[in-house]
């Protein structure tokens, strides 16, 4: 089994930590309330989320030219672009952008690409420090962990593990409320702010006729790391661009909707370079860099390049009843949850991620909330067999499903044995439930086997004519 797949099982057993269940079930559920409220102030909904989807599909048709248009209007704003093809290309790229000028010390909003391309360990072999400024991402790095959810990094952890987590680190107040915190935590980062050399963000759009980066955030730290520090650098994915600045207030409100329930969220910017002469406040230097990472490979897909519509909003993972029950961490990925698990085979490989398919209960759940119709569910039977197509199948698996399928075609060999033995049959595998879940009991006899004894024959209905008398 690979070194993943592995992993994943074992990790898996979260699920029975009551608490973990708890905290996570507890801080999703107060994000699907208010995700209900946020939705039902569209009265077309469902023209709304069409509109979404047709403009993601319509700027990924036409992905090279919208970039080309982003490339050229970003760079008569005075922006650097840099193309990236893979994760070590977008390092390379930041560590001549520090050495040019003179970067020691670094803050960061929150980005999924930047965890995508382990920046954060770079900066480490760098010797230089990135500081998340997020407060979500502030509390997971101080607990040295991963985000744990693509829009919620701290969604595993309650006010009181929070408390604890600084009380250990900082000496606060071991009884401190959200507020104490927030308040601690934004006098800390104040003085990084001030002397931080070079501030990194993500994007949430690329807006292509204005060469222009788009970003959307609840606690204003992504508005002070582009404009405090002297050089900003946002990282994309080429996939964030949208055509239009016209298509911008929808989007951000449509994030904002399905991210958290909010209207919109708190603030919103849209970075069209650094300062001018002019101006008195931002960056002196701003450099976009776009990043492939697998990208343009997976547009190519007849199906699977849908994935590429997503805007993190992070629903699909809220209503997937397997991140529900393994959380976060047992992916092992960054990206997670539905969406996770459709596209990291892609990124990162189908020998090591494949697996991830393999867990979804094909609820579609995640499909029906997706705000740009991305067919999620169906996307990860795709991956499944693709994940056969390019790793093969286990020997022991293959003779599994052969075994299975001979003895289930033939009601007769089905009863062979009786319900005991089947129940120490089907133990054999002990992953077919896991370690943790009884297996159902068989019953001593089958119903045909029960309806002969009791009433000697087999039933009318059940005549040469009809399918069913073949199992007899
Ligand atoms: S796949 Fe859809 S629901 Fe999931 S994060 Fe992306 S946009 Fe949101």
């Amino acid at each position: 089994m690979v070194v993943k797949e592995k992993k994943f099982l074992d990790d898996s057993v979260i699920s029975f930590d009551r608490k973990h269940r708890a905290t996570l079930h507890h801080n999703i559920s107060k994000y699907d309330e208010a995700v209900v409220r946020g939705k039902s102030r569209y009265t077309r909904f469902a023209d709304a989320r069409k509109y979404a989807s047709d403009v993601k599909e319509a700027a990924l048709s036409g992905l090279a030219d919208n970039l080309l248009l982003f490339e050229k209007k970003a760079t008569e704003n005075g922006t650097r672009v840099l193309w990236a093809s893979d994760g070590r290309d977008a390092l390379m790229h930041i560590r001549k952008i520090f050495e040019e000028n003179g970067v020691k010390q670094v803050v960061k909003s929150k980005s999924m690409i930047t965890e995508e391309i382990h920046l954060n360990e770079y900066c480490d072999t760098l010797g230089i420090e990135a500081v998340e400024t997020d407060l979500g991402e502030f509390i997971v790095q101080t607990a040295g962990e991963k985000p744990y959810h693509i829009l919620t990094p701290a969604m595993h952890k309650s006010k009181e593990d929070v408390a604890r987590l600084f009380h250990e680190k900082f000496g606060t107040n071991p009884q401190a409320t959200p507020a104490d915190i927030t308040a601690f935590v934004r006098d800390r980062l104040r003085k990084i702010f001030a002397g931080a050399d070079a501030g990194i963000t993500g994007a949430n759009f690329l807006v292509a006729d204005v060469g222009g980066v788009a970003l959307t955030e609840n606690e204003g730290n992504g508005l002070m790391t582009l404009s405090f520090p002297k050089v900003h650098i946002a990282i994309a994915g080429i996939e964030r661009v949208i055509p239009s600045v016209r298509q911008l207030p929808f989007f951000w409100q449509w994030l904002g909707v399905h991210g958290t329930g909010q209207a919109i969220s708190a603030y919103n910017s849209l970075v069209c370079g650094p300062k001018s002469p002019q101006e008195s406040d931002g960056p002196e230097k701003m450099y976009v860099i776009l990043l492939d990472n697998g990208r343009s490979k997976l547009l190519k897909y007849g199906e699977e390049w849908q994935a590429l519509k997503c805007i993190r909003c992070g629903a699909c993972l809220n209503a997937c009843p397997v991140y529900k029950s393994v959380g976060g961490y047992t992916y092992g990925s960054v990206y997670t949850g539905p969406i996770g698990s459709v596209l990291t085979p892609f990124y990162s490989g189908f020998k090591e991620f494949g697996h991830l398919s393999d867990a979804c209960t094909v609820c579609g759940r995640c499909s029906e909330v997706c705000p740009v119709k991305i067919p999620l569910h169906e996307l990860l039977l795709l991956n499944r067999k693709r994940k056969v197509e390019e790793t093969g199948e286990k020997t022991l698996w293959k003779l599994g499903m052969a075994t299975f399928g001979y003895v289930f075609s033939s009601r007769r060999r089905l009863d062979l044995v009786n319900g005991r033995w089947k129940r120490r049959l089907a133990k054999l595998n002990r992953h077919i439930l896991g370690e943790h879940k009884e297996f159902p009991r068989f019953a001593d006899q089958s119903f045909s086997q029960r309806w002969i004894s009791e009433h000697g024959k087999v039933p009318g209905h059940l005549s040469a004519t009809n399918p069913a008398s073949k199992y007899q």
